[in-house]
Formats: structure tokens, sequence, C-alpha cells
């Protein structure tokens, strides 16, 4: 059992019907930490704000990790999870990528389900809505010179959600960024770490000016080959055939990327993992057989895309409208992490 040390007054809960992503935390969380060489044990504490160093490593030099996963609660009162253990072990990895310790997952799943057990109460429960969790590690050693910290934090934070974007599951409008980046070949795109959002929000903010939801990254050498959204990655139907960029390296290997493939695969579509260039959705577009186009991820699951702004045109996506391969995938995922439907791929974890 996790050791706990619980709040004096726990906060008035918002209306769960209004959540949005992000804005409201629980309670307590999980913190653990790591010093002369080793891990200390995870705690259960209440949420409040940290007191560190001006000079904290995590300050100047970003070497910082995190992940996001969602639990979820029927009218039952069960308490589950979706796909835990990958995140754990992508966190482990992008530990290693950021030269940070690995940790012992088991340990900290066991105590993370004794904090969503202690956190019940503020897992929303109406369709679309969960609980966000939010594992984070941080270097937390008082120390200027870059170098790697000998002090770290770990912490995992709550967050009720509804729906990622403010429509919900509208088509979203996609700006393909052609001139920044996000992440290169032997760089950190494939590791979760804070640097690559600090890095992306140039693109972002320059696709809301011109009227689009998100930017599209393309490879960096050549600003040629598709690679991913900003928190989502990227499929698009050409011809029938399900087409996703490869795991080069510089793009997020997404849990959710992995689970459509799955199903996909499952139920008799043709997928392919591979390089697909601007040219090919253009051309695609322009003879008829671009079908559709979708990102996923933990946050929005799958989110269609309606509209590719790209060198200055709009690509209009079926009509604007979400596809049916779209549409069976959001309810096939959708539907086993709340349990509506099988769990034929042994991906839900029960919490109580
Ligand atoms: C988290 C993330 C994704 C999606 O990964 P999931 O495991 O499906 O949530 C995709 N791209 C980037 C850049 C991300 O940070």
């Amino acid at each position: 059992m996790t050791k706990i040390t619980l709040c004096n007054e726990r906060k008035a809960k918002p209306d769960f019907s209004k959540l949005g992503f992000g804005k409201y935390f629980t309670d307590h969380m999980l913190l653990m930490e790591y010093k002369d060489g080793k891990w200390g044990e995870p705690e259960i504490v209440p949420f409040k704000p940290f007191e560190m160093s001006p000079a904290s490593n995590i300050l100047h030099y970003a070497q910082g990790i995190f992940e996001g996963a969602k639990a979820y609660k029927n009218d039952k009162g069960e308490i589950t999870v979706f796909r835990i253990d990958d995140n754990f072990i992508r966190m482990n990895n992008s530990a290693r990528r950021l030269c940070m310790p690995e940790f012992d997952s088991a340990k900290v799943k066991a105590a993370l389900f004794d904090l969503l057990k202690l956190e019940e109460s503020w897992i929303p429960t109406a369709k679309g809505t969960a609980l966000y969790i939010r594992p984070t590690m941080i270097a937390d050693q008082e120390q200027l010179g870059v170098h790697a910290s000998k002090i770290y934090k770990f912490f995992i934070i709550l967050s009720p959600v509804g729906s990622y974007y403010a429509h919900g599951l509208e088509p979203t409008k996609i700006l393909v960024e052609d001139f920044y980046t996000r992440a290169t070949i032997g760089g950190t795109g494939e590791a979760k770490c804070m640097g690559n959002y600090a890095c992306s929000l140039m693109g972002g903010e320059k696709a809301a000016s011109l009227g689009y939801d998100q930017c599209l990254w393309l490879d960096a050498a050549e600003h040629k080959y598709v690679e991913e959204v900003g928190s989502m990655n990227m499929f698009f139907v050409i011809n029938n055939v399900v087409v996703t960029p490869a795991l080069v390296g510089s793009i997020l290997p997404g849990i959710t990327r992995n689970s459509c493939i799955q199903v996909l695969k499952k139920y008799g579509y043709k997928v392919e993992e591979r390089r697909i260039s601007m040219d090919e959705v253009v051309e695609a577009a322009n003879n008829g057989t671009l079908n559709e186009a979708f990102g996923s991820g933990t946050a929005a699951v799958i989110s269609p895309v309606g509209v590719l702004g790209y060198k200055g045109k709009d690509i209009i996506i079926n009509n604007g409208q979400m596809g049916p391969i779209t549409e069976f995938l959001y309810k096939k995922i959708t539907g086993i992490q709340n349990r509506e439907e099988p769990d034929e791929f042994g991906w839900v974890t029960k919490v109580n």
C-alpha cells in the first residue's frame, strides 16, 4: 500500500459537463524522488506547488519528459485504464534518450492505482469524458552547466477532461507547415520530452493565426514527407488503403496510432506504414483517391481532418466530413475504452 498524506480539504468539483481539457486538477498527486543514485518510494501527497531553486536544471535545460493516458469509470463505479503499461514503457524509453534514470513501472503502476482509487470522485462518467493521467519526470538539481542532473522528481497529476478540441468530433482544419520543423533524425522527436513542445509552439500559433486548428509537420531535411500533428499521429486513406508515416525516429510512437493499426489489420483493412510525401497527398486529392484523413492521440482519440492547407490552397477531404474508416476506428477504440465493446486486444486493466 502506498504511503498517503491526505489534503486538508477537498476542492469543489467543476461542472463535469463543461470540463474542456487540462483545466482542473484533483486533490492529490503521486510523487517519487531520485537522489544518491536511486529512486525513493512513490507516495501520494496533496496536489500543491513545488518549491524549487531558480537554478534547478529543468528550468534552464529542459531535461524533462511526460506521458498522457486516461482512466475511465462506468456507472457501476468500476475504474479502468487503457494500455497504461505501454505508457510506462515509452516513458522509460524517453528517460534513456534524455539521460534520465529509468523507474520501476510495476511499482509506479501500483501506486497510480491507489491514487486513482483515492481520487475516484474526480473520474467523470459521461461519454467522451475521462480522467487524464499525466506522469512527468523532471531534473531538479541546483546546478548551472549542461550536465545530466543527479536529482529528479517523478510525479503524476490527474485532470478530469472532456473533448480535446472545442468542437468535439467536428473535422479539424490543419495547416501543412513547410518552414518550421519539429524534430530531426537523431534528435528527440521520438521521445515525449518537453523541449519538443516548446519548439512546436510557433507552428501552432502560425496555424491558428491563419484560421487552422493545428499544424502538420513535415520532415526536417526536405519538407517533403508527412510526419505528424502537434500531439497526434497522422493517417490518410488513399484508394481504400490506410497509410501512416513509418516510425523513422523523428515521430512520436503513439499508442493510439498502434491501436489503430492493430484494429484495422484485425478487421481486414489494408494498412501501410511508410513514407508519404505531400506530393502524393496532393495527387491523390486531385485524382479523387484521397478518401479520408485523421489524427490519433490519447487526448482526442481519433480526430477527423476535413481541410489540409498547403502552399496557399485548401485541400478539402471527404467534403469536410468524417469518413467511414475514421468513424469505425473512433467507435471501436472509444468503445473498448468505455467497455461498450469487448476488450479483444487485452488493452483494458481494472483498477478496483
Ligand atoms: C503524445 C503524442 C502523440 C500521441 O501519442 P498517444 O500515445 O497516442 O497519445 C503523437 N504525437 C506527439 C508529438 C505526442 O506528443
